[in-house]
């Protein structure tokens, strides 16, 4: 299949999982002006990992899960981070793209959608953005931390809202886990910075 039909497939198993989780629904409507951007693949090692060990998926998170996995060739995969940041081990076993967004394979200004893996064992330090945002575990799991609030282990469908300006972090222990990540607000094309 080609790019195009793959993520046109991923943005429809998208948007049915938003539709599906009242959590997702409530932080944003649906974007109604996407446009397809036609942004060329971009490949990191993470391809390998999700395609092989993409985690557990709940009955209503597998078609979203398995066309995430479909897609990974043909995305543009980002770190943002540097090797002085977090280490190659996480960057050998991370990777986020840009599904809509300012700058997504998708464009729209309303709304940044994302998508990011990270493999078994992985420490995600604190950092922090602007724009609120909202995760949304598709496949694996892990423990989510966010200031002043309990830590959190999440699992497919389960959702976590994290203020503006909020820092967080995320550790993945004996599972990977592969999110879809909604932010909305001022700053949609900023990159995360990890918190001093
Ligand atoms: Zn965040």
């Amino acid at each position: 299949m080609s790019a195009h039909a793959t993520l046109t497939r991923l943005i429809e198993a998208a948007r049915n999982w938003h539709d599906s989780l009242p959590e997702l629904r409530a932080f944003a409507l649906w974007p109604d002006d996407l446009v397809w951007a036609d942004r060329p693949a971009q490949p990191l090692p993470v391809i390998d990992h999700i395609t092989r060990t993409p985690g557990h998926a709940s009955a209503q998170s597998q078609p979203l899960r398995d066309a995430l996995v479909a897609a990974a060739p043909h995305v543009e995969w980002r770190h943002s981070y540097t090797e002085a940041e977090v280490g190659r081990d996480f960057l050998n076993r991370f990777g986020w793209f840009e599904l809509a967004g300012p700058s997504g394979h998708f464009l729209t200004q309303s709304l940044r959608v994302t998508v990011g893996y990270w493999g078994a064992g992985l420490d995600y330090g604190w950092h922090e953005h602007l724009p609120e945002e909202i995760y949304s575990v598709v496949s694996g799991r892990a423990l989510f931390h966010l200031r002043d609030a309990p830590d959190l282990m999440l699992e497919p469908g389960n959702t976590r809202f994290h203020p503006a300006n909020a820092p967080h972090a995320m550790t993945t222990l004996t599972d990977p886990i592969l999110t879809l990540v909604l932010w909305r607000g001022a700053g949609l094309g900023d990159d995360p910075r990890m918190s001093q």
